[in-house]
């Protein structure tokens, strides 16, 4: 039965048991706060427990607002400094948690991502948090005595502060909502159009179809979008372009923009070629065939019209380099991105420029506060985007 409690029923309610929300609310409880942690789905901390094949890519040992996209990166900048992936290994470590690092910086748990679950678990416990799960927030309310007044399934809820920890829109059958975004906006406050980031891209039909035998392909390329580089390894797939090189550049593709790829990865193809032709006896497919995946070398041969068993000292050097040029500049257009449930993360969100960069708290809604991937700061690939969650969550929580 619904009752409209007279008291505020915690000092801070936290919305969205996630990365964020179990951080920030664990938090403040030590810090002595009463707090009630509100999740709507069936189990908490599900894209902590899938991510990172099951091992959570928790943080990146490189840190700092240049690592992500948004309206204004440099927000995130005192986030993050204060609180590090040195501080959140210490987490790890005193719950005996072991960690390992991978490729560029990217740290991943020993003991696999339901450890970190319920390590955040644990360490809401020993702040004294209590849950109301599964529950859903139908409203969120200014009341006429200050505070807040929450609608939710089980009750109408009165908080002095509120911690809004929904997250983004990537992957709703396990949880995600747009209702931050929704909330913001009835409050009068600016969003930044959400989109799918860390996302695979489709190509269209005739560039799929030159490329139908690639699928599976992989190869470590240069890839830009406007101003923006990565050297990272490309995948083919049925559909288009996948694998760490795609899923980074989509964070700063708009439809419409073609993608600059060097399928040499900064190699100097055209030298090569031309050296090969001046010494070699083998046929272009197999000299090519060295620096390139066989497969995709005879499909750009294919591509370029020249013939694979030719021996590359009887082709003609203005064709050659034709292919070096073909080979260092592909600009395919994707048709648009494989969507919000292939995305890791969602682009845009509450703009900035509403919240304290010290706090996290609405600037126009006192004691309202957004933090994780409901705001406008978008990791790249590598585990910042739960650097992020960390940081802003103990930024948030330390200020409640
Ligand atoms: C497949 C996959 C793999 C990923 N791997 C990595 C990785 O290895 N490294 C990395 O850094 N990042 C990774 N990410 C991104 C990372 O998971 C998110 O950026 C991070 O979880 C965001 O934390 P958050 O707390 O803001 O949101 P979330 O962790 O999404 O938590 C939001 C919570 O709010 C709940 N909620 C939503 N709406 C409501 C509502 N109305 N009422 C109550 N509760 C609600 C949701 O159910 C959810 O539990 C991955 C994402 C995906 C999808």
């Amino acid at each position: 039965m619904k009752r409209a409690a007279a008291a505020a029923d915690a000092d801070v309610v936290v919305i969205g048991a996630g990365a964020a929300g179990m951080m920030c609310a664990a938090v403040a409880g030590q810090r002595g706060r009463r707090v009630l942690l509100l999740e709507h789905a069936r189990r908490v901390g599900e894209k902590i427990r899938i991510s990172g094949g099951g091992r959570c890519n928790f943080t990146n040992l490189a840190s700092g607002p240049q690592y992500y996209v948004g309206e204004d990166p440099g927000f995130a900048a005192g986030v993050l400094r204060g609180y590090t992936p040195r501080d959140f290994l210490r987490l790890l470590a005193s719950h005996r948690l072991g960690w390992t690092e991978k490729h560029r910086g990217q740290l991943f748990c020993e003991q696999g991502s339901q450890a970190i679950v319920d390590m955040l678990r644990a360490e809401c416990a020993r702040g004294g948090v209590r849950w109301l799960h599964p529950c859903r927030v139908r409203e969120l309310r200014r009341a006429a005595a200050g505070g807040f007044e929450l609608d939710t399934d089980a009750a109408t809820l009165r908080a002095l502060r509120v911690v809004v920890a929904t997250g983004g829109l990537p992957v709703a059958a396990i949880g995600a909502t747009d209702w931050a975004l929704r909330l913001a906006r009835s409050l009068g406050l600016r969003v930044v159009a959400p989109a799918p980031a860390l996302v695979p891209l489709r190509l269209p039909g005739d560039e799929l179809q030159a490329l139908h035998d690639l699928a599976g392909v992989a190869l470590p390329v240069r890839i830009a979008c406007g101003e923006q580089v990565f050297d990272e390894d490309l995948l083919f797939t049925h559909r288009g372009l996948s694998g760490p090189a795609t899923l980074q550049i989509s964070s700063y593709w708009q439809p419409g923009q073609a993608l600059r790829i060097d399928l040499g990865a900064g190699r100097e193809v055209g030298a090569m070629l031309a050296a090969a032709q001046r010494h070699s006896r083998q046929s272009l497919l197999n000299t090519l065939a060295q620096t390139l995946p066989r497969r995709l070398a005879q499909s750009w041969l294919q591509r370029h019209g020249l013939d694979p068993a030719r021996r590359v000292a009887e082709v003609a050097a203005a064709d050659l380099r034709r292919l070096a040029q073909g080979l260092a500049n592909w600009a395919p257009q994707p048709q648009a991105s494989e969507g919000w449930n292939k995305a890791e993360v969602m682009r845009g969100g509450v703009a900035t420029a509403e919240l304290d960069p010290r706090s996290l708290q609405c600037l126009r809604v006192p004691g309202l506060y957004f933090i994780g991937e409901a705001v406008d700061i978008t990791g790249w690939l590598g585990g910042y985007n739960f650097q992020w969650a960390w940081a802003s969550a103990q930024a948030a929580a330390r200020a409640l």
